[in-house]
Protein backbone atom coordinates (compact mmCIF):
# COMPACT_ATOMS: atom_id res chain seq x y z
CA UNK A 1 0.00 0.00 0.00
CA UNK A 2 1.76 3.16 -1.23
CA UNK A 3 0.57 6.63 0.53
CA UNK A 4 0.14 9.02 -2.15
CA UNK A 5 1.89 12.14 -1.12
CA UNK A 6 1.24 14.77 -4.27
CA UNK A 7 -1.50 14.22 -6.56
CA UNK A 8 -1.74 16.50 -9.94
CA UNK A 9 -5.21 16.84 -11.34
CA UNK A 10 -4.90 16.21 -14.98
CA UNK A 11 -8.15 18.89 -15.68
CA UNK A 12 -9.33 22.22 -15.63
CA UNK A 13 -12.39 24.17 -13.86
CA UNK A 14 -14.43 22.77 -11.45
CA UNK A 15 -13.86 19.36 -11.24
CA UNK A 16 -10.17 20.15 -11.00
CA UNK A 17 -10.86 22.34 -7.67
CA UNK A 18 -12.93 19.55 -6.45
CA UNK A 19 -10.66 16.87 -6.56
CA UNK A 20 -8.04 19.03 -5.01
CA UNK A 21 -10.10 19.99 -1.94
CA UNK A 22 -10.50 16.40 -1.23
CA UNK A 23 -7.13 15.87 -1.53
CA UNK A 24 -6.11 18.67 0.54
CA UNK A 25 -8.28 17.28 3.27
CA UNK A 26 -6.43 13.97 3.23
CA UNK A 27 -3.11 15.71 3.61
CA UNK A 28 -2.28 15.24 0.03
CA UNK A 29 -0.40 18.09 -1.59
CA UNK A 30 -1.41 19.17 -5.37
CA UNK A 31 -0.34 19.81 -8.52
CA UNK A 32 -2.79 21.64 -11.56
CA UNK A 33 -2.04 22.21 -14.73
CA UNK A 34 -3.50 25.11 -17.06
CA UNK A 35 -3.61 26.16 -20.63
CA UNK A 36 -3.07 29.56 -21.13
CA UNK A 37 -6.92 30.39 -21.15
CA UNK A 38 -6.84 29.25 -17.68
CA UNK A 39 -3.61 31.04 -16.27
CA UNK A 40 -6.26 33.14 -13.12
CA UNK A 41 -8.52 30.36 -12.89
CA UNK A 42 -9.51 28.76 -9.61
CA UNK A 43 -7.53 25.73 -10.08
CA UNK A 44 -4.66 27.43 -10.41
CA UNK A 45 -4.69 29.19 -7.33
CA UNK A 46 -6.15 26.80 -5.21
CA UNK A 47 -3.30 23.81 -6.16
CA UNK A 48 0.07 24.13 -4.00
CA UNK A 49 1.95 23.97 -7.37
CA UNK A 50 0.69 25.05 -11.18
CA UNK A 51 2.25 24.44 -14.50
CA UNK A 52 1.08 25.89 -17.39
CA UNK A 53 0.91 23.40 -20.28
CA UNK A 54 0.46 25.41 -22.98
CA UNK A 55 -2.00 27.26 -25.69
CA UNK A 56 -5.40 27.28 -24.89
CA UNK A 57 -6.82 24.37 -27.54
CA UNK A 58 -7.10 21.18 -25.27
CA UNK A 59 -5.22 19.11 -27.81
CA UNK A 60 -1.80 21.84 -27.15
CA UNK A 61 -2.60 21.44 -23.16
CA UNK A 62 -4.89 19.38 -21.21
CA UNK A 63 -4.43 16.48 -23.94
CA UNK A 64 -0.92 16.28 -23.95
CA UNK A 65 -0.35 12.82 -22.04
CA UNK A 66 4.06 12.77 -22.34
CA UNK A 67 4.19 16.71 -21.01
CA UNK A 68 1.66 15.94 -18.14
CA UNK A 69 3.77 12.62 -17.24
CA UNK A 70 6.93 14.78 -17.49
CA UNK A 71 5.92 17.36 -15.06
CA UNK A 72 4.72 15.05 -13.08
CA UNK A 73 8.09 13.30 -12.70
CA UNK A 74 9.87 16.49 -12.39
CA UNK A 75 7.43 17.99 -9.29
CA UNK A 76 7.98 14.25 -7.60
CA UNK A 77 4.31 13.75 -8.11
CA UNK A 78 3.07 10.21 -7.43
CA UNK A 79 -0.18 9.86 -8.63
CA UNK A 80 -1.99 11.65 -11.42
CA UNK A 81 -6.02 11.96 -11.58
CA UNK A 82 -7.68 12.63 -14.53
CA UNK A 83 -10.91 13.83 -13.64
CA UNK A 84 -13.78 13.34 -16.26
CA UNK A 85 -13.20 14.46 -19.80
CA UNK A 86 -9.65 15.14 -21.22
CA UNK A 87 -7.69 11.59 -21.02
CA UNK A 88 -9.96 10.06 -18.19
CA UNK A 89 -11.42 7.26 -20.59
CA UNK A 90 -7.63 7.49 -22.57
CA UNK A 91 -6.36 3.69 -22.12
CA UNK A 92 -3.13 4.44 -22.79
CA UNK A 93 -2.72 7.45 -21.15
CA UNK A 94 -3.24 5.25 -18.02
CA UNK A 95 -1.13 3.16 -19.61
CA UNK A 96 1.58 5.40 -19.69
CA UNK A 97 1.12 7.09 -16.31
CA UNK A 98 1.64 3.09 -14.56
CA UNK A 99 4.08 2.81 -17.28
CA UNK A 100 6.14 5.93 -15.91
CA UNK A 101 5.69 4.54 -12.03
CA UNK A 102 2.88 6.76 -11.01
CA UNK A 103 -0.67 5.67 -9.63
CA UNK A 104 -3.29 6.32 -12.05
CA UNK A 105 -6.18 7.47 -9.81
CA UNK A 106 -8.85 5.36 -11.37
CA UNK A 107 -9.51 1.43 -12.95
CA UNK A 108 -6.93 -0.42 -15.09
CA UNK A 109 -5.91 0.43 -18.94
CA UNK A 110 -7.94 -2.73 -19.81
CA UNK A 111 -10.97 -1.95 -18.05
CA UNK A 112 -11.21 1.66 -19.85
CA UNK A 113 -10.14 -0.12 -23.14
CA UNK A 114 -13.18 -2.54 -22.84
CA UNK A 115 -15.43 -0.35 -21.80
CA UNK A 116 -14.73 2.52 -23.85
CA UNK A 117 -16.28 0.06 -26.89
CA UNK A 118 -20.11 0.07 -26.68
CA UNK A 119 -19.47 -3.53 -28.70
CA UNK A 120 -16.39 -4.59 -26.45
CA UNK A 121 -18.73 -3.55 -23.14
CA UNK A 122 -21.67 -5.73 -24.34
CA UNK A 123 -19.34 -8.46 -25.37
CA UNK A 124 -17.73 -8.70 -22.05
CA UNK A 125 -21.03 -8.26 -20.14
CA UNK A 126 -22.86 -11.36 -22.74
CA UNK A 127 -21.69 -13.77 -19.88
CA UNK A 128 -23.17 -12.43 -17.25
CA UNK A 129 -26.95 -12.52 -17.44
CA UNK A 130 -27.94 -8.10 -17.68
CA UNK A 131 -30.62 -7.22 -19.59
CA UNK A 132 -29.45 -5.64 -23.22
CA UNK A 133 -31.78 -3.56 -25.54
CA UNK A 134 -32.21 -5.90 -28.74
CA UNK A 135 -29.80 -5.22 -31.47
CA UNK A 136 -26.86 -6.54 -33.17
CA UNK A 137 -23.61 -7.84 -31.41
CA UNK A 138 -21.07 -6.98 -33.98
CA UNK A 139 -19.88 -3.90 -35.71
CA UNK A 140 -21.93 -3.87 -39.21
CA UNK A 141 -20.47 -4.70 -42.14
CA UNK A 142 -22.88 -6.44 -44.72
CA UNK A 143 -26.15 -3.85 -44.66
CA UNK A 144 -28.44 -5.87 -46.33
CA UNK A 145 -28.13 -8.05 -43.27
CA UNK A 146 -28.50 -5.57 -40.99
CA UNK A 147 -31.39 -4.62 -42.72
CA UNK A 148 -33.31 -7.85 -42.10
CA UNK A 149 -32.09 -7.44 -38.52
CA UNK A 150 -33.89 -4.23 -38.11
CA UNK A 151 -36.90 -5.52 -39.55
CA UNK A 152 -36.62 -8.47 -36.94
CA UNK A 153 -36.38 -5.75 -34.21
CA UNK A 154 -38.63 -3.97 -35.96
CA UNK A 155 -38.40 0.53 -35.80
CA UNK A 156 -37.95 2.73 -35.08
CA UNK A 157 -34.19 2.04 -34.66
CA UNK A 158 -31.18 3.72 -33.37
CA UNK A 159 -27.48 3.19 -35.09
CA UNK A 160 -24.54 3.77 -32.65
CA UNK A 161 -21.00 4.26 -33.24
CA UNK A 162 -19.34 1.79 -31.13
CA UNK A 163 -16.58 4.94 -30.26
CA UNK A 164 -19.41 7.03 -29.71
CA UNK A 165 -19.40 9.24 -26.72
CA UNK A 166 -21.23 12.28 -25.15
CA UNK A 167 -24.59 11.76 -26.94
CA UNK A 168 -22.89 11.52 -30.42
CA UNK A 169 -22.90 9.65 -32.80
CA UNK A 170 -26.77 8.57 -32.97
CA UNK A 171 -28.96 8.07 -36.00
CA UNK A 172 -33.03 7.20 -35.43
CA UNK A 173 -34.12 5.21 -38.36
CA UNK A 174 -38.30 5.21 -38.64
CA UNK A 175 -38.61 2.94 -41.18
CA UNK A 176 -36.66 0.42 -43.90
CA UNK A 177 -36.76 3.26 -46.90
CA UNK A 178 -34.82 5.22 -44.82
CA UNK A 179 -32.16 2.34 -43.54
CA UNK A 180 -29.53 2.06 -45.96
CA UNK A 181 -28.95 5.94 -46.36
CA UNK A 182 -28.73 6.64 -42.36
CA UNK A 183 -26.80 3.50 -42.28
CA UNK A 184 -23.74 5.22 -44.31
CA UNK A 185 -23.88 8.20 -43.12
CA UNK A 186 -23.81 7.04 -39.56
CA UNK A 187 -20.46 5.01 -41.05
CA UNK A 188 -18.69 7.98 -42.47
CA UNK A 189 -19.86 10.39 -39.27
CA UNK A 190 -18.35 7.64 -37.01
CA UNK A 191 -15.02 7.38 -38.93
CA UNK A 192 -14.23 10.80 -38.98
CA UNK A 193 -15.61 12.07 -35.67
CA UNK A 194 -14.14 8.91 -33.56
CA UNK A 195 -11.63 7.02 -36.55
CA UNK A 196 -13.40 4.05 -35.94
CA UNK A 197 -16.56 3.19 -38.77
CA UNK A 198 -17.93 0.37 -36.22
CA UNK A 199 -21.59 0.86 -36.01
CA UNK A 200 -24.08 -1.70 -34.77
CA UNK A 201 -28.05 -1.14 -34.27
CA UNK A 202 -30.31 -0.99 -31.01
CA UNK A 203 -33.75 -1.32 -30.67
CA UNK A 204 -34.78 3.16 -30.42
CA UNK A 205 -37.00 2.69 -26.86
CA UNK A 206 -39.45 5.53 -27.74
CA UNK A 207 -39.92 7.05 -24.44
CA UNK A 208 -36.70 5.99 -22.20
CA UNK A 209 -35.11 6.91 -18.94
CA UNK A 210 -31.84 6.69 -18.30
CA UNK A 211 -30.79 5.74 -14.71
CA UNK A 212 -27.49 5.01 -13.61
CA UNK A 213 -25.85 3.15 -10.99
CA UNK A 214 -22.65 4.39 -9.36
CA UNK A 215 -20.22 1.55 -8.40
CA UNK A 216 -16.91 0.91 -6.29
CA UNK A 217 -14.54 -1.41 -6.72
CA UNK A 218 -11.25 -1.98 -5.07
CA UNK A 219 -8.06 -3.84 -5.87
CA UNK A 220 -8.98 -6.94 -3.64
CA UNK A 221 -11.97 -7.69 -5.54
CA UNK A 222 -14.86 -6.58 -3.40
CA UNK A 223 -17.75 -4.44 -5.97
CA UNK A 224 -20.28 -2.57 -4.36
CA UNK A 225 -23.15 -0.10 -5.44
CA UNK A 226 -24.07 3.22 -4.24
CA UNK A 227 -27.36 3.04 -5.73
CA UNK A 228 -28.98 5.02 -8.62
CA UNK A 229 -28.72 8.25 -10.24
CA UNK A 230 -31.69 9.44 -12.42
CA UNK A 231 -30.52 11.64 -15.46
CA UNK A 232 -33.20 11.48 -17.75
CA UNK A 233 -33.61 15.34 -18.40
CA UNK A 234 -31.46 16.02 -21.37
CA UNK A 235 -31.06 18.29 -24.60
CA UNK A 236 -29.00 16.74 -27.50
CA UNK A 237 -29.06 13.79 -25.44
CA UNK A 238 -27.12 14.96 -23.17
CA UNK A 239 -27.87 15.63 -19.39
CA UNK A 240 -28.41 18.51 -17.84
CA UNK A 241 -30.54 17.81 -14.59
CA UNK A 242 -30.15 14.66 -13.09
CA UNK A 243 -31.24 13.64 -9.48
CA UNK A 244 -31.26 10.55 -6.27
CA UNK A 245 -32.54 8.33 -5.80
CA UNK A 246 -34.85 8.48 -9.02
CA UNK A 247 -39.02 8.82 -8.15
CA UNK A 248 -39.94 5.54 -9.77
CA UNK A 249 -37.37 2.74 -8.64
CA UNK A 250 -38.62 0.51 -6.07
CA UNK A 251 -36.33 -0.69 -3.37
CA UNK A 252 -37.16 -4.26 -5.34
CA UNK A 253 -36.07 -2.74 -8.92
CA UNK A 254 -33.16 -0.64 -7.16
CA UNK A 255 -31.38 -3.95 -6.06
CA UNK A 256 -32.00 -5.81 -9.31
CA UNK A 257 -30.27 -2.36 -10.97
CA UNK A 258 -27.53 -2.61 -8.59
CA UNK A 259 -26.55 -6.32 -8.31
CA UNK A 260 -26.61 -6.04 -12.24
CA UNK A 261 -24.48 -3.45 -12.35
CA UNK A 262 -22.17 -4.99 -10.11
CA UNK A 263 -21.90 -7.78 -12.42
CA UNK A 264 -20.85 -5.05 -15.37
CA UNK A 265 -18.37 -4.35 -13.25
CA UNK A 266 -16.60 -7.77 -11.90
CA UNK A 267 -16.81 -8.40 -15.61
CA UNK A 268 -13.86 -6.09 -16.48
CA UNK A 269 -12.16 -6.65 -13.33
CA UNK A 270 -13.05 -3.12 -11.93
CA UNK A 271 -11.65 -1.16 -9.47
CA UNK A 272 -12.45 2.80 -8.43
CA UNK A 273 -15.07 4.49 -9.19
CA UNK A 274 -17.48 3.77 -12.37
CA UNK A 275 -21.05 4.21 -13.45
CA UNK A 276 -23.02 1.73 -15.13
CA UNK A 277 -25.59 3.33 -17.29
CA UNK A 278 -29.37 2.08 -18.38
CA UNK A 279 -32.18 2.90 -20.39
CA UNK A 280 -35.09 2.52 -18.42
CA UNK A 281 -38.77 1.67 -21.10
CA UNK A 282 -42.22 2.60 -20.14
CA UNK A 283 -42.82 -1.08 -18.30
CA UNK A 284 -39.82 -0.53 -16.19
CA UNK A 285 -37.80 -2.72 -17.63
CA UNK A 286 -34.11 -2.10 -17.11
CA UNK A 287 -31.70 -2.46 -19.73
CA UNK A 288 -27.63 -2.07 -20.15
CA UNK A 289 -26.33 0.66 -22.31
CA UNK A 290 -22.63 1.12 -21.34
CA UNK A 291 -19.84 1.72 -18.09
CA UNK A 292 -18.34 5.16 -17.45
CA UNK A 293 -14.92 4.66 -15.79
CA UNK A 294 -14.48 7.43 -14.46
CA UNK A 295 -15.73 10.01 -12.03
CA UNK A 296 -19.43 11.24 -13.67
CA UNK A 297 -20.38 15.09 -13.55
CA UNK A 298 -23.43 14.66 -12.08
CA UNK A 299 -21.73 11.90 -8.77
CA UNK A 300 -22.36 14.49 -6.26
CA UNK A 301 -25.82 13.96 -5.64
CA UNK A 302 -24.84 10.27 -4.85
CA UNK A 303 -22.13 11.99 -2.33
CA UNK A 304 -25.62 14.06 -0.78
CA UNK A 305 -27.77 10.92 0.02
CA UNK A 306 -24.88 8.44 1.15
CA UNK A 307 -22.58 10.60 2.79
CA UNK A 308 -19.54 9.45 1.09
CA UNK A 309 -16.77 11.58 -0.51
CA UNK A 310 -16.51 9.51 -4.10
CA UNK A 311 -13.08 11.20 -4.70
CA UNK A 312 -11.72 10.23 -0.84
CA UNK A 313 -12.70 6.59 -1.78
CA UNK A 314 -11.19 6.86 -5.13
CA UNK A 315 -7.73 7.69 -3.47
CA UNK A 316 -7.47 5.12 -0.89
CA UNK A 317 -8.58 2.57 -3.23
CA UNK A 318 -5.46 3.85 -5.73
CA UNK A 319 -3.36 3.47 -2.73
CA UNK A 320 -4.54 -0.66 -2.42
CA UNK A 321 -7.01 -0.30 0.76
CA UNK A 322 -10.01 -2.49 0.89
CA UNK A 323 -13.05 -0.72 0.62
CA UNK A 324 -13.64 0.35 3.88
CA UNK A 325 -17.51 -0.03 3.90
CA UNK A 326 -19.94 -2.59 2.57
CA UNK A 327 -23.02 -2.62 0.49
CA UNK A 328 -24.99 -3.06 3.59
CA UNK A 329 -23.80 -0.33 5.49
CA UNK A 330 -24.74 2.04 2.60
CA UNK A 331 -28.04 4.07 3.22
CA UNK A 332 -30.23 6.61 1.63
CA UNK A 333 -30.13 10.05 3.51
CA UNK A 334 -33.17 12.20 1.76
CA UNK A 335 -33.14 13.26 -1.43
CA UNK A 336 -30.53 15.05 -3.78
CA UNK A 337 -31.22 17.37 -7.20
CA UNK A 338 -27.98 18.47 -9.11
CA UNK A 339 -28.63 21.02 -12.58
CA UNK A 340 -25.75 22.12 -14.74
CA UNK A 341 -25.10 25.51 -15.35
CA UNK A 342 -24.12 25.67 -18.57
CA UNK A 343 -22.81 28.99 -20.38
CA UNK A 344 -25.80 28.42 -23.80
CA UNK A 345 -28.75 29.71 -24.74
CA UNK A 346 -32.34 28.18 -24.05
CA UNK A 347 -33.68 30.40 -26.14
CA UNK A 348 -31.50 29.74 -28.89
CA UNK A 349 -31.33 25.45 -28.70
CA UNK A 350 -29.10 25.63 -26.49
CA UNK A 351 -26.16 26.93 -28.34
CA UNK A 352 -22.64 27.89 -25.90
CA UNK A 353 -23.31 31.60 -25.28
CA UNK A 354 -19.30 32.34 -24.44
CA UNK A 355 -19.14 35.94 -23.17
CA UNK A 356 -17.75 37.66 -19.40
CA UNK A 357 -19.18 36.79 -15.98
CA UNK A 358 -19.97 39.90 -15.25
CA UNK A 359 -22.37 39.53 -12.00
CA UNK A 360 -21.26 36.03 -10.15
CA UNK A 361 -23.24 35.63 -7.31
CA UNK A 362 -23.51 32.15 -5.81
CA UNK A 363 -26.69 30.76 -3.77
CA UNK A 364 -25.86 29.66 0.13
CA UNK A 365 -27.82 28.40 2.85
CA UNK A 366 -28.66 24.84 4.03
CA UNK A 367 -28.41 22.42 1.67
CA UNK A 368 -27.12 23.69 -1.01
CA UNK A 369 -23.65 22.88 -2.67
CA UNK A 370 -22.45 24.16 -5.43
CA UNK A 371 -19.28 23.50 -7.73
CA UNK A 372 -17.77 25.22 -9.59
CA UNK A 373 -14.64 26.86 -11.08
CA UNK A 374 -15.75 30.76 -12.15
CA UNK A 375 -15.39 33.87 -10.19
CA UNK A 376 -17.15 37.58 -11.13
CA UNK A 377 -15.18 39.21 -13.63
CA UNK A 378 -13.74 36.02 -15.75
CA UNK A 379 -14.55 35.02 -18.84
CA UNK A 380 -16.16 31.80 -20.20
CA UNK A 381 -13.70 30.51 -22.55
CA UNK A 382 -14.42 29.12 -25.67
CA UNK A 383 -12.39 26.61 -25.98
CA UNK A 384 -13.90 23.70 -23.21
CA UNK A 385 -17.31 22.56 -22.42
CA UNK A 386 -19.41 25.76 -21.47
CA UNK A 387 -20.43 24.56 -18.08
CA UNK A 388 -19.95 27.13 -14.77
CA UNK A 389 -21.38 24.94 -11.98
CA UNK A 390 -23.17 22.59 -10.73
CA UNK A 391 -25.91 23.09 -8.28
CA UNK A 392 -26.85 20.94 -5.86
CA UNK A 393 -29.67 20.24 -3.48
CA UNK A 394 -30.39 18.07 -0.74
CA UNK A 395 -33.64 17.78 1.83
CA UNK A 396 -35.56 14.84 3.64
CA UNK A 397 -37.95 14.50 0.50
CA UNK A 398 -38.30 15.07 -3.20
CA UNK A 399 -40.56 17.55 -2.51
CA UNK A 400 -38.42 19.67 -0.37
CA UNK A 401 -34.99 19.62 -2.73
CA UNK A 402 -37.16 20.14 -5.34
CA UNK A 403 -38.29 23.41 -3.82
CA UNK A 404 -35.11 24.29 -2.21
CA UNK A 405 -33.45 24.01 -6.10
CA UNK A 406 -36.00 26.27 -6.97
CA UNK A 407 -35.07 28.83 -3.98
CA UNK A 408 -31.25 28.20 -4.64
CA UNK A 409 -31.83 28.89 -8.51
CA UNK A 410 -33.64 32.39 -7.82
CA UNK A 411 -30.84 33.28 -5.83
CA UNK A 412 -28.32 32.80 -8.06
CA UNK A 413 -27.09 35.90 -9.58
CA UNK A 414 -25.51 35.75 -13.20
CA UNK A 415 -25.14 38.21 -15.49
CA UNK A 416 -22.92 38.97 -19.16
CA UNK A 417 -24.01 35.56 -20.76
CA UNK A 418 -27.57 33.23 -20.92
CA UNK A 419 -27.48 30.62 -19.29
CA UNK A 420 -29.24 27.24 -18.19
CA UNK A 421 -30.26 28.53 -14.84
CA UNK A 422 -33.91 29.83 -16.44
CA UNK A 423 -34.36 26.73 -17.74
CA UNK A 424 -33.65 24.67 -15.06
CA UNK A 425 -36.59 26.43 -12.64
CA UNK A 426 -39.07 25.73 -15.36
CA UNK A 427 -38.26 22.18 -15.11
CA UNK A 428 -38.66 22.05 -11.42
CA UNK A 429 -41.85 23.80 -11.42
CA UNK A 430 -43.07 21.94 -14.09
CA UNK A 431 -45.86 18.91 -13.23
CA UNK A 432 -44.55 16.36 -15.15
CA UNK A 433 -41.26 16.66 -13.19
CA UNK A 434 -42.71 17.03 -9.89
CA UNK A 435 -44.91 14.24 -10.31
CA UNK A 436 -42.42 12.23 -11.82
CA UNK A 437 -43.69 11.09 -14.70
CA UNK A 438 -41.20 12.37 -17.67
CA UNK A 439 -38.50 10.65 -19.87
CA UNK A 440 -35.91 11.69 -21.73
CA UNK A 441 -38.22 13.56 -24.33
CA UNK A 442 -38.75 16.31 -21.49
CA UNK A 443 -36.92 18.73 -23.18
CA UNK A 444 -38.96 18.16 -26.89
CA UNK A 445 -42.32 17.64 -25.39
CA UNK A 446 -42.63 20.33 -23.01
CA UNK A 447 -40.23 23.24 -23.51
CA UNK A 448 -40.60 25.92 -26.20
CA UNK A 449 -38.42 29.76 -25.22
CA UNK A 450 -41.39 31.48 -24.55
CA UNK A 451 -41.45 29.34 -21.44
CA UNK A 452 -38.82 31.54 -20.01
CA UNK A 453 -41.44 34.32 -20.32
CA UNK A 454 -42.97 35.43 -17.80
CA UNK A 455 -46.38 33.90 -17.63
CA UNK A 456 -48.95 35.42 -15.78
CA UNK A 457 -52.30 33.85 -14.73
CA UNK A 458 -55.53 35.45 -15.48
CA UNK A 459 -55.77 36.25 -11.80
CA UNK A 460 -52.39 38.09 -11.64
CA UNK A 461 -53.10 39.51 -14.97
CA UNK A 462 -56.44 40.97 -13.08
CA UNK A 463 -54.14 42.28 -10.02
CA UNK A 464 -51.72 43.69 -12.39
CA UNK A 465 -54.28 45.93 -14.03
CA UNK A 466 -55.81 46.84 -10.78
CA UNK A 467 -52.82 47.81 -9.64
CA UNK A 468 -51.79 50.03 -12.57
CA UNK A 469 -55.38 51.30 -12.50
CA UNK A 470 -54.88 52.61 -8.82
CA UNK A 471 -51.29 53.60 -9.88
CA UNK A 472 -53.05 55.83 -12.16
CA UNK A 473 -55.28 57.26 -9.71
CA UNK A 474 -52.99 58.08 -7.41
CA UNK A 475 -50.65 60.30 -10.04
CA UNK A 476 -53.52 62.10 -11.15
CA UNK A 477 -54.36 62.80 -7.67
CA UNK A 478 -50.62 64.19 -6.80
CA UNK A 479 -50.65 65.84 -10.53
CA UNK A 480 -53.27 67.71 -9.20
CA UNK A 481 -52.29 68.11 -5.80
CA UNK A 482 -49.02 69.66 -7.29
CA UNK A 483 -51.13 71.94 -9.58
CA UNK A 484 -52.88 73.46 -7.20
CA UNK A 485 -49.81 74.20 -5.10
CA UNK A 486 -48.05 76.03 -8.05
CA UNK A 487 -51.49 77.76 -8.37
CA UNK A 488 -50.66 79.44 -4.80
CA UNK A 489 -48.02 81.04 -5.94
CA UNK A 490 -45.40 78.47 -4.23
CA UNK A 491 -41.72 79.16 -5.79
CA UNK A 492 -41.48 77.00 -8.89
CA UNK A 493 -39.81 73.94 -7.83
CA UNK A 494 -39.39 70.91 -9.97
CA UNK A 495 -42.02 68.88 -7.87
CA UNK A 496 -43.73 68.00 -10.73
CA UNK A 497 -40.71 66.40 -12.40
CA UNK A 498 -40.18 64.48 -9.51
CA UNK A 499 -43.29 63.74 -8.58
CA UNK A 500 -43.99 61.94 -12.29
P1 LIG B 1 -23.09 8.31 -25.01
O1 LIG B 1 -21.91 7.40 -24.84
O2 LIG B 1 -22.97 9.17 -26.23
O3 LIG B 1 -23.46 9.06 -23.77
P2 LIG B 1 -25.26 6.42 -24.47
O4 LIG B 1 -25.32 5.05 -25.04
O5 LIG B 1 -24.89 6.56 -23.03
O6 LIG B 1 -24.30 7.33 -25.38
O7 LIG B 1 -26.65 7.13 -24.69
C1 LIG B 1 -26.87 8.49 -24.42
C2 LIG B 1 -28.36 8.80 -24.44
O8 LIG B 1 -28.94 8.45 -25.71
C3 LIG B 1 -29.18 8.01 -23.43
O9 LIG B 1 -29.17 8.61 -22.17
C4 LIG B 1 -30.55 8.04 -24.08
O10 LIG B 1 -31.15 9.30 -23.88
C5 LIG B 1 -30.24 7.90 -25.55
N1 LIG B 1 -30.25 6.48 -26.00
C6 LIG B 1 -29.21 5.63 -26.03
N2 LIG B 1 -29.59 4.40 -26.47
C7 LIG B 1 -30.91 4.48 -26.72
C8 LIG B 1 -31.91 3.54 -27.21
N3 LIG B 1 -31.61 2.28 -27.55
N4 LIG B 1 -33.18 3.99 -27.34
C9 LIG B 1 -33.50 5.27 -27.03
N5 LIG B 1 -32.63 6.19 -26.59
C10 LIG B 1 -31.34 5.81 -26.43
Amino acid sequence: MKKIQKLLVANRGEISLRIMRTAKEMGIKTVAVYSEADRNAPHVKFADEAVCLGPPASSKSYLLMDKIIEVSKSLNVDAIHPGYGFLSENASFAQKVTDAGIIFVGPSPAAIEVMGSKLAAKHAVSKYDIPMVPGTEDAISDIPAAKVKANEIGYPILIKASAGGGGKGMRIVENEEEFEEQMNRAISEAESAFGDGAVFIEKYITSPRHIEIQVLGDMHGNVIHLFERECSVQRRHQKVIEEAPSAVVSDQMRKAMGEAAVKVAKACDYYGAGTVEFIVDEKLNFYFLEMNTRLQVEHPVTEMITGKDLVKEQILIAEGHPLSFSQEDLKIHGHAVEVRVYAEDPRNNFLPDIGNLQTYIRPQGSGVRVDDGFEQGMDIPIYYDPMIAKLITHADTRELAMDRMIRAIEEYQITGIETTLGFCKFVMEHEAFRSGDFDTKFVEKYFTPEKLDIQWTEEELALLSAAAVSLYEKQKTDLRRVNSLQNDALPRTNWKNRLL
